[in-house]
């Protein structure tokens, strides 16, 4: 994520540092061409069989809600037994029901395991399922849950607003268990508060006809069904998530980067926004796959949401604030577009757990942003100046802090967005300054490799940071990670 309006914080920014390295990278014509889109690919991922979610879902919008059936395989990849499996339910999160004419809730009405009813309990934003017995390594459960959505009257990253429903975060997904146990972790009303696995999703939305559904995932079939209605089927790749953004006033632009089909869905009344955030999102996608390694997908979509915290990441999909599709915005509104894409490789392809080690992805995709705007538009984008200066001056009035602590330790949203951003992204700047840009460049094509479709810590960040530079770098990362100041 990150907040367009902390531009606003820092108007007096520092002097621009012009670097004219334009690398002119170009991309075929639009093709013009929407429709529907092959089967993903299917990557092998070595001791990893991924969960398969088989969503059915059908939206009524004029109450706002949504009726859900999700068949979930999990199988479990740990080495011990596991006697209870856990949902998270994000939408029940007090944030989605304060002071909101229309509270968002996620009621699950049933859990079956198999053809049998399991024994279930969902508590705020937790659903736990007994396991009548214990699942073995390596084995597989199938379970069967049903669950009704009340989208919150929010401009969130889950809400409708401005005529948009933006469906982030919306159906219950599993939680992780890893070397820690089960990540039980609530909704934070701060950051990106989640951790997931990548999975392999099939999703079928029923909807009235007017609308327009932008999604994860490869739209592979539409379909007439009794009365205005339409049915929608997408099927991902391995992904992390699945987000859509839904609205009657959506129109499509389309273009390619390489093979990949790039989508921007907006308002109508948004086409000079729509276009600017397409061209955006296609040669970040081009700069990226050509510089990380390859976007492993189909589709990259950039939707106007009524989101109003600048921009949001999820597989395929980013969601960006309708606000800045004007033009008195182009330049922070083309700067959210590519940040959010980078996310695709950090957080979308190389997973991290974003409550413990936010920076990992968002230190990576702020820097991954000033790269961009370096390279391909030989410039600094304003954006990531403000972030900068605003970790300056955090850090002249408290004398620094942490980067790398929990969600929840920030002492506030100033210290989180200052450390995790700024300070995240000056590290990045001063390890190219340490090991030089060549090496700098090795060392996240082979994190992006090694890490893909997995979860990383900054521990493995920096592993393969010593490996490629041959260096013992744990000073330097203790200095800029885990030290509250002594610069
Ligand atoms: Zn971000």
């Amino acid at each position: 994520m990150v907040r367009g309006e902390r531009r606003r914080l820092f108007i007096a920014v520092a002097v621009l540092v012009l670097l004219g390295l334009g690398l002119a990278i170009r991309c075929e014509a639009p093709s013009g061409a929407g429709g529907l889109l092959p089967p993903p690919a299917a990557p092998q991922v070595a001791g990893l069989v991924p969960a398969v979610y088989d969503l059915d879902v059908s939206l009524d919008p004029a109450s706002g809600t949504l009726r859900g059936e999700s068949r979930v395989e999990y199988t479990n990849n740990e080495e011990v037994p596991l006697g209870e499996l856990y949902f998270h339910l994000y939408p029940n999160a007090a944030a989605f029901a304060r002071d909101v004419a229309r509270p968002g809730r996620l009621t699950v009405h049933g859990v079956r395991l198999g053809e049998h009813p399991a024994r279930w309990e969902a508590r705020a934003t937790q659903l736990k399922v007994a396991l009548p017995q214990p699942l073995a390594p390596g084995e597989k459960a199938e379970l069967t849950l049903t669950w009704e959505l009340t989208v919150p009257a929010y401009p969130g990253r889950l809400g409708e607003n401005d005529g948009i429903i933006s469906l982030g975060n919306w159906y219950p997904i599993l939680a992780v268990y890893d070397a820690a146990g089960w990540h039980l972790d609530p909704y934070y009303e701060r950051g990106d508060p989640f951790y997931s696995e990548v999975a392999r999703y099939k999703v079928r939305l029923a909807l009235p006809d007017a609308y327009q559904a932008a999604a994860t995932g490869n739209l592979r079939a539409v379909r007439n069904l009794p009365g205005p209605t339409k049915e929608l089927t997408w099927e991902s790749g391995l992904v992390r998530d699945f987000a859509l953004a839904i609205s009657s006033d959506y129109q499509a632009l389309r273009t390619r980067a390489g093979e990949v089909l790039v989508q921007s869905y907006f308002p109508k009344e948004e086409r000079d926004g729509g276009r600017r955030v397409l061209a955006a999102g296609r040669d970040a996608l081009e700069f990226f796959s050509c510089i990380f390694g390859s976007y492993p997908y189909d589709q990259f979509t950039l939707a106007a949401t009524g989101f109003y915290q600048g921009g949001m990441e999820y597989p395929n999909i980013v969601f960006l604030a309708r606000q800045f599709y004007g033009p008195a915005d182009a330049d922070v509104l083309e700067y959210v577009a590519v940040h959010e894409t980078a996310h695709q490789w950090w957080y979308g392809v190389v997973g991290n757990n974003q409550v413990e080690e936010a920076w990992l992805d968002e230190g990576l995709a702020e820097f991954s942003t000033l790269l961009f705007f370096e390279k391909v538009r030989g410039r600094t984008a304003a954006g990531t100046q403000s972030l900068l200066s605003l970790y300056a001056a955090y850090r002249q009035a408290e004398g620094d802090g942490v980067v790398l602590q929990r969600l929840d330790a920030f002492p506030s949203d100033l210290a989180y967005n200052a450390l995790v951003y700024g300070k995240g992204c000056l590290l990045f700047i001063k390890l190219r300054e340490e090991v030089g840009e060549e090496t700098r460049l090795k060392i996240m094509r082979t994190y992006y490799q090694r890490f893909a479709y997995r979860t990383a810590t900054s521990r493995d960040f920096i592993r393969v940071a010593e490996e490629v530079s041959g260096r013992d770098l744990s000073a330097f990362f203790h200095r800029w990670l885990e030290s509250a100041g002594e610069k």
